[in-house]
């Protein structure tokens, strides 16, 4: 929409279709990939290590919803030129062990099986990763802990990735 002259689109049409294809190899109720570039998942890009289970971690503890959302948490691979098969080959690979991968410096991919699922994960990244930038700079008195989140996935019946949490 709306390109002018020798402009191309940035729809990331590779990364679209080969992350539809491994997500339903692995949920056959998925429908729906979206790409945008949520600012704070952006920013926390810059100043926290992209070890993709110590990001994940760090997402979890930032409010409670979080491991109950994406307990698979996210995938993270290393900065690429957009739009290329390259890329959408190394998002495809992400997917299919997480519904969501962080593109550094660029956005984020949410994946489910409606509109309303895809965005509302992308959503709830996105405000822990606000969070995160909102304390990071701040002495923390308190946390949530291991044991803690825990307990909290257990309650809801989800299981977290395994090696992230110490209990
Ligand atoms: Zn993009």
């Amino acid at each position: 929409m709306g390109l002018k002259d020798e402009a191309v689109p940035t729809s990331e049409l590779p990364s679209h279709f080969m992350s539809h294809i491994e997500r339903l190899k692995v949920d056959p109720n998925h429908r729906v990939v979206i790409h945008n570039h949520a600012t704070h998942v952006i920013a926390m890009t810059f100043i926290h290590s992209l070890d993709e289970n110590q990001f994940t971690k760090t997402l979890w503890e930032m409010c409670t919803e979080c491991i109950v959302v994406f307990p698979d948490g996210i995938g993270v691979i290393p900065w690429m030129v957009p739009g290329s098969s390259e890329i959408g080959r190394e998002t495809a690979k992400k997917m299919k062990a997480h519904h969501a991968v962080l593109w550094p410096h660029h956005g984020i991919f949410g994946t489910g099986s409606s509109i309303d699922e895809a965005f509302g994960l992308i959503e709830t990244i996105e405000k822990a990763a606000q969070i995160y930038m909102l304390i990071a700079h701040h002495e923390n008195q308190q946390r949530i802990t291991d044991q803690e989140l825990a307990d909290l996935a257990k309650a809801f019946n989800v299981t977290p990735k395994e090696g992230i949490l110490n209990v």
